[in-house]
């Protein structure tokens, strides 16, 4: 079980600043997931972390170890870092036997220890003579993690692993390392721009943008509580809107809603689970009308469009368009076209005061 504790670390490419004073700490056994659009400094991190790069400033600890700090840099394989690329990990001439056992050539009982690595990983021993290309994309991965597990290393380092994948297989697979790490206590960071797999995988997540991290929190704080509209959005379907608030409700263009903020102009943000829809009835009420809709099992994602009324407050903007995202129980029926009363049920977040 080891924490790893990144301060102050900077990268610049040339003109590019990859990585702008990161700081974060993994605790020892805790999943992270680092998301962030492309380009946003997350291999760069990796690449650091493993040893691959070394950072202009900076420091870097794993448990009592400095791994680099100025002065100390310690060499990739002295790391105790096992680290798993998006794709072509692989070394497509040689086995799946001699790859998982690449980094431990010398270590006694070798073949029995390669056994044990693809039997945690789910492949039969009967592949181990095979090649990469003779494996499906899935159980190629899964060799891969093998491989990377191979020297038991305490931090594991997973660089959008799963991409590759097709959904359903995506799952299991995500799942299954999940526990092949877990089970064995090790420290992880996955890299994803999938919101999804990174609020179920993790203990916590961490936003980079612009080689800078925005924000770090649990899964669960960070779609509730985003530190700015822009990472709100990048956690998944945001409704953003302007609100005068009096005695902790705020009035939106779609209604009024609790919050937690003092009196004022503010902006605040629903999640789409926030808002419920009804057929259109004649009271006062926030209207809407459906644009379309994407069955998913258990909702529908239906997009609507606020309709102003005389009544209502259309003096407020919404600033994600007029358009926003419901979900709808799977029973229900608001076909396309339908004109819906809308409410807003929970409370709302307010930006600015996190
Ligand atoms: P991400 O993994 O989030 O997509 P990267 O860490 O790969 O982002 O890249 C961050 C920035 O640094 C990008 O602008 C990228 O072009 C640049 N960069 C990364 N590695 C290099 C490199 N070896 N040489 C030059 N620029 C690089
Ligand atoms: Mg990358």
């Amino acid at each position: 079980m080891t924490e790893l504790r990144i301060q102050n670390a900077s990268k610049r490419y040339g003109s590019t600043l990859a990585l702008n004073e990161v700081s974060l700490v993994v605790p020892s056994g805790s999943r992270m997931a680092i998301v962030g659009p492309s380009g946003s400094g997350k291999t760069s991190l990796l690449r650091l972390i493993a040893g691959f790069e070394t950072p202009d400033s900076g420091l870097i600890e794993m448990g009592s170890n400095t791994l680099c700090d100025g002065g100390t840099f310690v060499p990739p394989h002295r790391r105790d870092v096992g680290y798993v690329a998006q794709e072509g990990a692989l070394f497509p001439h040689m086995s799946v036997a001699d790859n998982v056992g690449f980094g431990i050539t010398h270590t006694p009982g070798r073949t029995e220890r390669i056994i044990e690595l693809l039997q945690q990983v789910g492949i039969p021993a009967d592949m181990m003579t095979r090649r990469p290309h003779q494996l499906s994309g899935g159980q190629q991965q899964r060799v891969a993690l093998a491989r990377a597990m191979a020297r038991s290393p305490s931090i594991m380092l997973l660089d959008e692993p799963f991409s590759a994948l097709d959904a359903g297989l995506r799952d299991a697979v995500r799942d299954m390392v999940g526990a092949v790490l877990g089970a064995a206590g090790i420290t992880t960071i996955l890299v994803t721009h999938d919101q999804a797999e990174a609020l179920s995988f993790a203990d916590y997540v961490a936003v980079m943008r612009d080689g800078r991290l925005v924000q770090t929190g649990s899964p669960q704080d960070l779609y509730l509580h985003p530190a700015d509209p822009q990472t709100a959005r990048f956690l998944g379907d945001a409704i953003i809107l302007r609100a005068v608030v009096t005695d902790g409700i705020a009035h939106t263009l779609l209604g009024p809603v609790a919050v937690a903020a003092k009196s004022g102009p503010q902006t605040i943000m629903l999640r789409p689970e926030q808002i419920r829809i009804r057929p259109a009835d004649p009271s006062p009420s926030t209207r809407g009308r459906v644009v379309s809709r994407r069955y998913e099992g258990a909702a529908w994602r239906t997009v609507i469009e606020h309709v102003p009324t005389k009544t209502g407050r259309d003096d407020f903007v919404l600033e994600t368009a007029s358009v926003f995202v419901a979900w709808v129980p799977g029973s229900d029926a608001f076909p396309p076209g339908t004109e819906v009363s809308i409410d807003l049920v929970g409370s709302a977040h307010v930006f600015g005061k996190n």
